[in-house]
């Protein structure tokens, strides 16, 4: 009877678990997409991915780098905001530009929606019911001539604490800060802004990760997979639309949980949503700084005093890079770091949630970093004396590296491109409580990571697991875990394109056949214009400009269904070997040179690479094309 009982007994467990672990395989079934297999093609090297290593300051690349002049105007501030909001003026300010009284007047910047913003007037002393993150100030002098205009930002937080609940920082809930440099790659933070990276590393106790890389080309679909878990579907998908439902921004959890949240970004026409999208229905988050950047963009800058004149008037209509860069005499950058600081302050000791992207610095001409680099060592430390990191976890990150043509052309550039800076910094309590976060960032640091795990350890920090991490996705897994050293590229989400795990070497095919490499790839180029827009030349191959084999750290074997070992289907499909080959070619008209990559199939197939990188300035060449996807392709006829 016993026996009976038992064998029973064992059977129902064992039908169970059978059950259980079916159950589990139809839903990855439909869950898990096909993934390649990868065996180590280079095994006497210990980890699975060879992270480059090249030394910022190489001979090769430093010609790029020179000392240039903040191009802002020089004049004193001559008006200021008190603790109240209210107007002041610089008396000693007003008088060293030469006058004798001024009076100012302000309106207040209202967004109406994510194209339009209103101005509401107010007089100089008003009690200010209008409440906004910004406003123009408009000064006249004796003779009522206006004689100085500038915007001033702020962080108004009286409306928000009448209608949200923001709870307490606690030490198990921390704020999370996000300082964003578009296009800052890791070489280049450690070449253009040693004091800040020495400021978070002694000072501060942040981890610097060699091995962070981008997803995917540009800056929307990074930012994308690094606020949301998400890949880009395509650049034409969010083209007509708002993203408010298209993608869950982690900003939304964070709210959720009683942080105030911000986003604040300097440029309305940026890289980031706004150029590709329609950008957000609503304000995303309770502190959105786009209102305020159209109104900067909108305002024209003035000084006209016995003793200084200057108007943005001109730098706009030629769009230099006063105009571009500065904001009267101030740095964009620095109103930045200033609507930050006043964001800190405003939500001392209360949670918080803030993404600041700094697009001017970099992104155009990166020498310009040197100029903010005791700027920004000085705003960490004054967060870190004030307190303002004290229960924060700070995250210093670019999206992907310098893309402008120079850099990127060469060995070190091409790498460095795909590498973009990231660390991490957390409140040393959060370490001592919990010494495997600190085992584990130290593990990582060198090894293979990726927007996406930045989202995951996001996602960890909001759900307060500290202890045991729990974020992981199908493509990105939280650094509070340990990374594996055997990680490929496709696990950390990143495409083969941008892989760093590549290994370049000469090539090993004749001329004749890296021709018709090169052709194929200025037929797909072509092949853009036939369907979308006939005002393009076609273009033809003018010259290689540089060839290398691809050798990957990993080669691919099979490909499968990812699934356990208990799996009831599993795809095996024999891997076909083929031959992988980087190019860099130039066509004609219009001199454009692009980077793509092609792989030879055994049968002789060629197959172009999704990605066609352009490697040059484009400049006005595809004025006659709107559609974003063909800029860098398009040579207007
Ligand atoms: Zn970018």
């Amino acid at each position: 009877m016993r026996s009976k009982k038992v064998r029973r007994c064992l059977g129902v467990s064992v039908c169970g678990i059978l059950l259980f672990m079916m159950s589990e395989s139809i839903i990855d079934f439909f869950k898990v997409i096909p993934h390649d297999i990868f065996i180590l093609n280079d095994i006497d090297n210990g980890s699975s991915c060879a992270l480059p290593k090249h030394d910022p300051f190489d001979s090769s690349i430093m010609k790029y780098f020179y000392d240039i002049e903040l191009p802002c105007d020089k004049y004193p501030d001559v008006v200021y905001l008190d603790s109240e909001l209210q107007i002041q003026t610089n008396t000693s300010a007003v008088k060293e530009a030469g006058w004798r009284h001024l009076t100012c007047e302000r309106e207040m910047i209202q967004r109406v929606n994510e194209e339009n913003i209103a101005y509401v007037p107010l007089g100089s002393n008003a009690s200010s019911t209008v409440y906004s993150d910004c406003s123009k100030i408009s000064c006249m002098d004796e003779s009522s001539s206006l004689v100085y205009q500038q915007m001033m930002f702020h962080v108004d937080s009286k409306r928000l604490l009448k209608t949200k609940v923001i709870k307490d920082e606690d030490p198990e809930i921390p704020s999370v800060l996000i300082f964003g440099i578009d296009s800052l790659s890791q070489l280049m933070a450690k070449r253009l802004l040693p004091n800040t990276l020495e400021y978070l590393q002694r000072s501060i106790g942040a981890y610097i990760f060699n091995g962070y890389t981008k997803v995917a080309e540009n800056t929307f679909p990074n930012l994308i997979s690094l606020l949301s878990g998400r890949k880009e579907i395509s650049e034409a998908f969010y083209r007509d639309k708002y993203l408010d439902n298209i993608i869950p921004f982690i900003w939304k959890n964070f709210s959720d949980k009683g942080y105030v949240t911000m986003f604040a970004e300097e440029q309305p026409m940026s890289p980031s949503f706004n150029a590709v999208s329609k950008g957000f229905k609503n304000p995303p988050t309770d502190h959105y700084f786009m209102p305020c950047a159209m109104a900067m963009d909108n305002t024209k800058t003035l000084i006209h005093s016995p003793n200084y004149k200057y108007s943005s008037t001109f730098y706009k209509l030629l769009l230099l890079k006063q105009f571009m860069f500065c904001h009267g005499s101030k740095a964009k950058y620095e109103i930045h770091i200033d609507y930050l600081k006043s964001f800190l302050s405003s939500y001392k000791n209360k949670r918080k949630f803030s993404v600041t992207w700094i697009a001017s610095l970099a992104h155009d001409e990166p020498n310009y970093l040197r100029l903010a680099d005791d700027q920004f060592r000085e705003f960490f430390k004054w967060s870190n004396i004030n307190g303002h990191l004290k229960n924060t976890i700070l995250i210093f990150v670019g999206d992907h590296g310098s893309n402008l043509n120079d850099i990127r052309n060469t060995v070190i550039g091409r790498v460095e491109e795909r590498m973009p800076i990231f660390a991490i910094a957390l409140p040393p309590h959060l370490k001592q409580k919990y010494p495997n976060l600190d085992v584990n960032l130290r593990l990582n640091k060198d090894r293979l990571t990726s927007h996406f795990d930045t989202y995951y350890t996001m996602v960890d920090i909001l759900q307060g697991s500290f202890s045991v991490s729990h974020g992981k996705g199908q493509v990105g897994r939280s650094l509070f875990r340990p990374v594996p050293s055997d990680r490929s590229c496709q696990d950390a989400g990143i495409r083969r394109e941008y892989c760093p795990c590549h290994k370049y070497v000469p090539v090993d095919v004749p001329i004749e056949k890296l021709k018709t490499f090169a052709q194929k790839i200025v037929e797909k180029i072509n092949s853009k214009f036939n369907i979308v827009n006939m005002q393009c030349k076609q273009l033809s191959l003018n010259k290689i400009e540089n060839s290398q084999k691809i050798m990957s750290h990993f080669v691919p074997v099979a490909q499968k269904k990812q699934f356990t070992w208990y799996s009831l289907w599993h795809v095996r499909s024999t891997h076909i070997e083929s031959k992988q080959y980087r190019m860099l070619i130039s066509t004609l008209p219009g001199s454009a040179r692009f980077e793509s990559s092609v792989t030879v199939h055994s049968n002789g197939k060629i197959e172009v690479w999704d990605q066609i990188s352009r490697a040059n300035r484009y400049g006005n060449q595809s004025h006659c094309v709107k559609e974003i996807e063909l800029k860098p392709f398009c040579f207007c006829g």
